[in-house]
């Protein structure tokens, strides 16, 4: 699943590839992907004649802006934006929506597994709509320090791994990171999130933030399918510390890597370096 720095890799391809360019038509060939309560006829003539004026991004969030309205795409699980030439060969299986572009573009959503979805919303109001309107601030935004994580998360009495999944609290951070970042931080998975410390709070922003950002300089991680451009991998993979690191020894102490379950989620830790007690 794409977390942020895939999706932030991402966009900065789309916007390389696609910004300025204008949508001359378009095709949802997946209904079920448009959450917006609209026909998708309606859908379909509302961006036709559009031009792209960029392509942003909150949190796990694809903005595509297009003049006075915006598109939200969410990748979920498989989602993925593909640019192509006009009569470029492409296998049409799991594509959900065709855009043709000005400059002989087209630009194509494809999801295996069918859970990404797409909004549409004005672009005045859609930070107050369904489905930006409940995330949370992600860790580079300034506004936010380990004291506002303690005061989001203390309260819950659930696994700090599970409390840092909830988008709604912190954005952006995912199954792979979530370990990633308490593994830097040396806090286990398991702790409450109502045990930890202030410290250990601003020690996850900081792991956070520093974690993420190597991520997006190498272009994400590729696990599973994810790609930023097609037939190209991320490099973060290679940095991971615990992540998929089962029975291997830690690259701190030596000892073994385990994986458990947190919340039904695969999760990697080192016992040593990330003590319960
Ligand atoms: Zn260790």
């Amino acid at each position: 699943m794409p977390e942020l720095p895939e999706v932030e890799t991402v966009i900065r391809i789309l916007n390389k590839k696609v910004k300025g360019l204008t949508i001359e038509n378009v095709k949802i060939t997946y209904p079920n992907l448009v959450k917006t309560d609209i026909s998708i006829s309606d859908f379909e003539n509302k961006v036709k004649g559009r031009k792209i004026d960029n392509i942003s991004r909150i949190a796990k969030h694809i903005i595509f802006e297009l003049q006075e309205i915006v598109l939200i795409s969410h990748l979920r699980m498989e989602g993925k934006w593909f640019v192509y030439d006009k009569g470029d060969v492409y296998d049409p299986k799991h594509v959900e929506a065709i855009f043709e572009l000005s400059n002989n573009k087209m630009l194509i959503y494809n999801d295996t597994r069918k859970f990404g979805t797409l909004h549409l919303q004005d672009k005045n109001d859609f930070k107050n709509q369904n489905p930006i309107a409940k995330v949370g601030p992600e860790p580079f935004d300034n506004s936010i320090n380990g004291q506002y994580l303690m005061d989001v998360m203390s309260k819950s009495n659930k696994h700090i791994k599970t409390v840092l999944l909830d988008q709604t609290k912190i954005s952006g951070i995912g199954n792979i990171y979530a370990d990633e970042i308490l593994f830097d931080s040396k806090i286990h998975p398991e702790k409450r999130a109502s045990s930890l410390s202030l410290k250990d709070f601003e020690n996850i922003l900081d792991s956070s933030k520093k974690i993420l950002k190597k991520s997006i300089d190498l272009g994400g991680s590729t696990i599973d399918s994810y790609q930023p451009e097609q037939g190209i991998d991320g490099k973060f993979q290679n940095e991971l510390k615990v992540h998929l690191r089962k029975a291997k020894p830690c690259f701190e102490c030596g000892k073994i890597i385990e994986k458990i379950k947190v919340n039904g989620r695969g999760t990697y830790f080192c016992s040593q370096c990330q003590n319960l007690y």
